[in-house]
């Protein structure tokens, strides 16, 4: 349809795409305002080793919490942050606190603990994107080996020149990187090789399907599959049932997230949660 309005190079908004850019903007407004007066907060899901369900680390995650007590779903509000420009700040935000998070768990007696942030596009584009990772943990004193960034399929498939070498400066730091969402893009065996990756993080639709049929697991099969053939880590997400996690122990994956364990939770939620999990190992 918006084809249709294009005429000899104008293009004419219809009044629902005007409705929809003033409530773009109005939320990127919202957002900058809520950003600088506090409304964001992160919260943390727990990492588990799907043999044994020790908690090894934790996803950090976004949250916005309106004045009202409204909560504003990230996939909402990050791609309006992202179109903005405003992650840059948001996300440097971000990781400041999930550094300083994992310090706080480190203190509290879980050394072995990894801290996994999302990075936008956007952000991982920037420019300064390494520097400011390099002041967050310097400024943090968080240790880079128990820190990973998850970056989407999507992310990994684009400009593959200069991925790779981002990609290789963020491995200089010292932290790890994870393929978010792996199997919703089409990336390749030949280019996963090039990325210096870590870790792949079966996307949830698969997880979901993979008590359907033997096709609903075959996406899951193949990523653990890849995953020991390139020598790199996998993680579940979204693992909701034990009959998933069973399914999954079976592929050989070695290692979920997912409400079956924990919701993401707040920090003293996540340290109560620690605390009450026979698993855990305080040193
Ligand atoms: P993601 O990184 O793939 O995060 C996993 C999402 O799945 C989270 O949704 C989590 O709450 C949800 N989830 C985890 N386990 C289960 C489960 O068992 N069942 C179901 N139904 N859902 C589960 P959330 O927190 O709403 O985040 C959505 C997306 O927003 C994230 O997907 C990520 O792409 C983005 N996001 C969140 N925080 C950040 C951030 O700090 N920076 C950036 N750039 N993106 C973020
Ligand atoms: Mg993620
Ligand atoms: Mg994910
Ligand atoms: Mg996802």
């Amino acid at each position: 349809r918006a084809k249709s309005q294009q005429r000899a190079g104008h293009f004419y908004f219809s009044r629902s795409m005007g409705v929809e850019i003033r409530e773009r903007v109005r939320m990127m407004h919202a957002l900058r305002s809520g950003f600088q007066r506090g409304q964001l907060f992160l919260h943390y899901q727990p990492q588990v080793d799907l043999a044994t369900n020790r908690p090894f680390g934790a996803e950090a995650l976004l949250r916005w919490r309106l004045e009202d007590g409204r909560m504003v779903p990230p996939d909402r509000f990050i791609p309006i942050a992202e179109y903005s420009g405003l992650i840059v700040e948001i996300g440097e935000w971000v990781l400041r606190q999930a550094c300083a998070e994992l310090m706080r768990l480190r203190a509290a007696g879980h050394r072995d603990f990894t801290m996994s942030v999302n990075v936008s596009q956007v952000q991982f584009r920037h420019p300064h994107f390494v520097d400011m990772l390099r002041r967050a943990l310097l400024d943090t004193g968080a240790p880079p080996d128990y820190i990973e960034l998850e970056i989407t399929e999507s992310m990994a498939m684009e400009e593959p020149a200069l991925l790779v070498e981002k990609l290789a400066q963020v491995k200089r730091t010292g932290v790890s990187i994870a393929i978010d969402d792996f199997g919703t893009g089409f990336s390749s065996l030949s280019h996963l090789q090039r990325l210096q990756v870590d870790r792949l993080k079966i996307d949830r639709t698969f997880v979901t399907e993979i008590t359907g049929s033997a096709r609903g697991s075959s996406i899951a099969q193949m990523v653990v599959q890849l995953g020991r053939n390139l020598g790199l880590s996998v993680i579940a997400e979204g693992v909701e049932d034990e009959r998933q996690a069973q399914i999954l122990r079976q592929l050989g994956c070695p290692l979920a997230q997912g409400f079956l364990y924990a919701r993401p939770l707040s920090p003293e939620a996540l340290l109560e949660w620690l605390a009450g999990n026979p698993m855990t190992r305080a040193a």
